[in-house]
C-alpha cells in the first residue's frame, strides 16, 4: 500500500488525487490545503465560467513547448469525455470550452464529489512547511507519505490561496526557479492614459521589440488610467514575459483596421479626442511597455522550477519520489483554458507514472 501526500488542493493538486486513486484504489491519497476550502481559485476562474480547455491545434500557445507534449497526451477531447463521465457536459464556445452550465461552481462540484466518492483524505487549513526523509511537516505535525505531489502553483491572485511562499521551500531542497513574473495581467505604459481610462475598443495589437515583431493578435482593449489591458493586453502580457529582457517593447495599436474616416465617426468622442490632441495615427497608435500589474491582478505566473529540474514524466532529477504539477512549473500559457489544461495534462502524466 502506497501513501501518495499532495501540497496544494488547487485545480492540479485535486485532479491527480482523483486520476491516481481511480487508477491505484489502493493507494492512500491525501490533500493538504493551507485555505478552508479546496479548489478555491477554480470558482474565479473565466469569469466564474471556468474555461477548462481549448479545441485549437496547440502550437505557441506555452512558453515552452515541452507543455505541447503532455498537453497533447491528454488533450482537449480526452479532458471533454473525462468530464462527461464524472457529470460534467461541457460546450464549446469559438474554441474555448467551458461547463455547459457556464458556471465553475459545476465543475468544482463534481470534482469534490469524486474526492468524496474515492475516499480521498483532506486535510484543510494546513500549512504545509516542508519535507524531508517521506515526512511532511505542517504546522499540524507531520504526516509520512511514500511520494510526493507538488502542486502549490504561482504567486498570482495570493488571496486565492497561491503564495508562493512554498518556493522558498524548493529553492532550499536545491531546486532552480525561474525568477517569477505577473502574467496574463494589465500593463503600466509610459505614455498616460486616464483621460480614457475605462473605455473599451476592439483594436488589432503588434507587439515589437525594437523593429521585431514579436507577436499579433485583435480583440477587446480596455483603457486603464496608467495603461492597458483586456484579452488582447493579457496575451501581450504572456509574450513579453517569454521575451529575454524588457528592453524597447512597444505595442503599436490600429483602433479601425482598413477604415477610413474621421476619427469621430469611427471612434467613441473621448478616445478621438485623446488621439487627436496627442497627434495619434488611429492606425498606428504607439504605447511603450513600463511594467506589469502586480500578481494581484495577474491570473497566472511566469516562473517557477525550471524543466531541467525534473524528468519527462515531471519526477524530480533532484530526490526521489517527488513530483510537480500544475503552476509551480516553469509553465504558462495564453489566455483560453491552455493553462487550466497544462494542471489537468501534467497531473493525469504524474497519476499514470506514479
Ligand atoms: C482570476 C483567474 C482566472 C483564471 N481563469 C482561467 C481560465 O478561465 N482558464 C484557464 O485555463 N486558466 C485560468 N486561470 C489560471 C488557472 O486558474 C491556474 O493556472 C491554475 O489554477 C493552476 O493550477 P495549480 O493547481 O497549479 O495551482 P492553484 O489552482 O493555484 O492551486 C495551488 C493550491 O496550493 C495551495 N497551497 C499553496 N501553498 C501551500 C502550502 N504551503 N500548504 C498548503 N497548501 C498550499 C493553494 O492554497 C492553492 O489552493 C485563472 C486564474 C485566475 C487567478
Amino acid at each position: 500500500m502506497k501513501r501518495i501526500a499532495i501540497v496544494g488542493g488547487g485545480i492540479s493538486g485535486c485532479f491527480a488525487a482523483i486520476r491516481i486513486k481511480e487508477k491505484h484504489n489502493d493507494y492512500i491519497v491525501d490533500i493538504f490545503e493551507h485555505n478552508d476550502k479546496l479548489l478555491k481559485k477554480i470558482y474565479a476562474t473565466g469569469n466564474g465560467k471556468c474555461n477548462f480547455a481549448n479545441s485549437e491545434a496547440i502550437n505557441n500557445q506555452y512558453n515552452d513547448k515541452f507543455a505541447n507534449e503532455i498537453v497533447s497526451s491528454f488533450n482537449y477531447e480526452e479532458i471533454i469525455k473525462y468530464f462527461k463521465s464524472i457529470g460534467v457536459e461541457s460546450k464549446n464556445i469559438n474554441s474555448l470550452i467551458y461547463p455547459y452550465s457556464e458556471s465553475a461552481e459545476t465543475v468544482a462540484y463534481f470534482l469534490n464529489k469524486r474526492i468524496k466518492e474515492l475516499n480521498i483524505n483532506i486535510h484543510l487549513s494546513i500549512e504545509v512547511k516542508d519535507y524531508q526523509n517521506g515526512q511532511l511537516l505542517t504546522d499540524r505535525g507531520t504526516f509520512k507519505y511514500d511520494s510526493l505531489i507538488i502542486s502549490v502553483g504561482g504567486k498570482s491572485s495570493p488571496k486565492l490561496g497561491s503564495n508562493g511562499v512554498f518556493w522558498d521551500v524548493l529553492l532550499k531542497h536545491g531546486y532552480e526557479i525561474k525568477k517569477e513574473s505577473p502574467s496574463l495581467c494589465p500593463i503600466k505604459t509610459k505614455e498616460n492614459t486616464h483621460l480614457v481610462d475605462g473605455l473599451r475598443h476592439k483594436v488589432d495589437v503588434c507587439l515589437y521589440q525594437g523593429k521585431k515583431l514579436i507577436h499579433e493578435e485583435s480583440g477587446e482593449l480596455l483603457f486603464k488610467k496608467d495603461g492597458l489591458s483586456g484579452m488582447v493586453i493579457f496575451n501581450m502580457s504572456h509574450y513579453i514575459n517569454c521575451l529575454d529582457n524588457k528592453k524597447d517593447v512597444t505595442l503599436h495599436i490600429d483602433f479601425a483596421k482598413g477604415k477610413s474616416g474621421d476619427y469621430e465617426s469611427l471612434l467613441n468622442p473621448k478616445l478621438a479626442k485623446y488621439l487627436l490632441d496627442n497627434k495619434l495615427d488611429i492606425h498606428n497608435t504607439i504605447f511603450t511597455f513600463k511594467d506589469f500589474y502586480g500578481f494581484d491582478n495577474s491570473q497566472v505566473t511566469s516562473g517557477g522550477v525550471i524543466l531541467s529540474n525534473l524528468n519527462k514524466d515531471l519526477s524530480s532529477k533532484k530526490e526521489n519520489n517527488i513530483y510537480f504539477i500544475g503552476e509551480v512549473i516553469n509553465i504558462d500559457a495564453i489566455c483560453g483554458g491552455y493553462n487550466i489544461m497544462w494542471a489537468f495534462s501534467s497531473a493525469e502524466k504524474v497519476a499514470e507514472s506514479i
